[in-house]
Formats: C-alpha cells, structure tokens, sequence
C-alpha cells in the first residue's frame, strides 16, 4: 500500500498524501542521511499513518495483497 502519488518538479520530486494535500519534496531532505525519494516516501507514510490512521487501517483491511508491492 502506498500512501502517496509522485510528481515531478524543478529540482526534485513532489511526494502528496493520497488522503489530504499533504506533500513533501525531495529537496526538504538531506542527501547525506540517505536516498531523498526514500525518506520523503517514509516521511509520507509517516505522516498517513499518524494522521489518517483510520483510513490506512480500512484500506489495509480491505482486500489484503490487492495493491501487492510497489
Ligand atoms: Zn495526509
């Protein structure tokens, strides 16, 4: 389950909740710390999972393993 779309844009790539009009950039992290998609998708999912909870819960009690891995 992925909690975000991608989109790119100058400089990097714009990471939005798919539940609000939360985003992130690739630029808001810091390179040294590791690949910046990685921690902006991890950012993301922290985000959904504080923020909309409930939602993640139901999508991921709806039909386990239909959105597989991406
Ligand atoms: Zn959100």
């Amino acid at each position: 389950m992925r909690y975000y779309t991608t989109k790119p844009m100058t400089g990097g790539v714009l990471f939005k909740c798919v539940y609000c009009e939360h985003t992130v950039t690739t630029p808001d992290f810091d390179e040294a710390k590791g690949n910046r998609r990685t921690q902006a998708a991890a950012a993301i999912h922290q985000h959904a999972k504080e923020l909309h909870a409930n939602q993640v819960r139901a999508a991921e009690s709806i039909k386990p393993g239909c959105y597989g891995v991406v």
